[in-house]
């Protein structure tokens, strides 16, 4: 490294490409600074995945007090306290980035606490400090944010991120969106009790999603207390005396005392100073990296949710990886977009790998197998609840090869991690089927499909 700089490496954003690929470089011997303008560990530990879980998982208890009862137990006086919860979930996080702070520090990174900001491509500010550092290399990390559509009294209406510090847990709420974090948020406020309607514009949620997938959770979550209304959008929401009254396109409204928009997330490239530099951006506003996660800047590149690509952190931890082994190891990786398992944490969740059937026809050149059960779990047919699992697979006809494994249903998302590896793997339904079955399990049902389903109406 020329000694002419302050870092070897200079790090936008501690979130989780970010941390990664900032350890990851310190301990390999380079001088590394990551800033943060808000908390280390990111949209993932902070304000995502891991509080979002959390709320899942106090919603869930619900559902399983249900269960208990339908399995003998007497519940009196089952209550829930939302501040109890608040408080424990915040020293959690709090502990958590805890440690992800201390783990930059054992490796020997530097934590800068402030807004970064390009001033040239070796020359970073941290805004307000009128600190500059200098590096040779520096890696764009910083996410993305959640975006709101210009609707008249949109300011009333929180997003993901004040969801998860409510003071208090509204009685009635309208969440908007059709995509995972407003599903999953729809789940979690019902399963807590409140009175919940998930409006999407769209002709059915979680677009993208198999539509076996789709039809079968819309139908599950009406089940679990969500009233779904779908095909239409605000035309306004008015603060009232008693709440915010919501007008949509369908002539519809309803008064709830919270509204909340998970309409999408945008990258956070706002006041990056990225024109400084020479960064450029596609014309979705993502910053442009090649297959090697390099930026239009020579020693600029940018990793996870600010690129748009999968946004997901276990794909922004293994493109910082890539980032990694490129840069610092001479071993040019690019990470592999196929296969990647994601789930919805609805309540049922949702566990899914590979192509849905729409795509398998698109993608594969022969005929494509489909096979679909349905059934309800036996925790649920013990005292008559009428919840239902759906599992998928879609193969390949010519070759044989499992190209896509959908299951919605108790557990789908630990299903389907196990699930990708022999995805990922290309195993063909023989293999799976020679497989023997864990009995009495709902997984094992994927080792026993073996009607084939004919194609779906609506799968063009
Ligand atoms: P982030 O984790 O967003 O980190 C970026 C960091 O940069 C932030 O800490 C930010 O404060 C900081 N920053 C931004 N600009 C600057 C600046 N100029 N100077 C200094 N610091 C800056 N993914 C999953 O895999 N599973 C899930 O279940 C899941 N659930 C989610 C639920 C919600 C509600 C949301 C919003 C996201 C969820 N995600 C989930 C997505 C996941 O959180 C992201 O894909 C992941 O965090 C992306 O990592 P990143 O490193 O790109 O950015």
């Amino acid at each position: 490294m020329s000694q002419s700089y302050d870092y070897d490496l200079f790090v936008i954003g501690a979130g989780s490409g970010g941390v990664r690929a900032a350890r990851l470089t310190a301990l390999g011997g380079k001088r590394v600074a990551v800033a943060e303008e808000y908390r280390v560990g990111g949209t993932c530990v902070i304000r995502g995945c891991v509080p979002k879980k959390f709320m899942v998982m106090a919603s869930e208890v619900s559902h399983q007090l249900e269960t208990a009862k339908g399995f003998g137990w007497t519940i009196e006086g089952a209550s829930f306290d939302w501040k109890t919860f608040l408080t424990t979930k915040e020293a959690e996080i709090a502990r958590l980035s805890g440690i992800y702070t201390a783990n930059l520090g054992k490796a020997g990174v530097d934590v800068l606490q402030g807004r970064a900001v390009l001033k040239d491509n070796h020359t970073v500010e941290i805004v307000g400090t009128g600190q500059t550092i200098t590096a040779e290399r520096i890696l764009i990390a910083v996410g993305g944010r959640p975006f709101k559509p210009d609707v008249p009294g949109i300011e009333h209406a929180i997003t993901s991120e004040e969801a998860f510090l409510l003071h208090e847990l509204p009685k009635k709420v309208v969440v908007v969106g059709g995509g995972y974090i407003a599903v999953e948020f729809a789940g979690i406020y019902a399963g807590l009790g409140v009175d919940t309607t998930l409006v999407y514009r769209g002709s059915n949620i979680l677009r993208g999603f198999d539509e076996d997938v789709r039809a079968h959770l819309t139908r599950e979550i009406e089940k679990h207390g969500v009233k779904v209304m779908l095909g239409c959008e605000h035309t306004e929401i008015v603060k009232t005396e008693n709440g915010l009254l919501s007008r949509f396109s369908n002539d519809w409204e309803i008064e709830t005392d919270q509204v909340m928009f998970a309409t999408g997330r945008q990258p956070y490239v706002k006041d990056l100073g990225l024109e400084n530099a020479g960064v450029e951006l596609t014309e979705s506003g993502a910053i442009k990296v090649d297959d090697y996660s390099k930026t239009t800047a020579d020693n600029i590149w940018a990793v996870g949710d600010v690129t748009d690509r999968i946004n997901l952190t276990p794909v922004a931890i293994r493109e910082a990886v890539a980032f990694h082994e490129t840069v610092y190891k001479n071993n040019p990786q690019r990470f592999d977009y196929e296969a990647v398992p994601t789930a919805v944490f609805s309540q049922p969740p949702v566990g899914t790998v590979g192509l849905t059937e729409a795509e398998a026809r698109r993608a594969c050149p022969g005929e494509v197998d489909v096979y679909v059960t349905r059934f309800r779990p036996m925790k649920y047919a013990f005292y008559g609840a009428e919840y239902r699992t759906l599992m998928k697979l879609v193969v390949e006809a010519e070759t044989q090869k499992v190209v896509g494994c959908h299951i919605v249903g108790p557990d789908a998302p630990e299903m389907i991690q196990l699930a990708a590896i022999a995805v990922k793997a290309g195993l063909t339904k023989d293999q799976w089927d020679a497989t023997c079955a864990l009995h009495p399990t709902a997984a094992e049902e994927l080792v026993t499909l073996r009607d084939k389903q004919a194609p779906q109406a609506s799968v063009g």
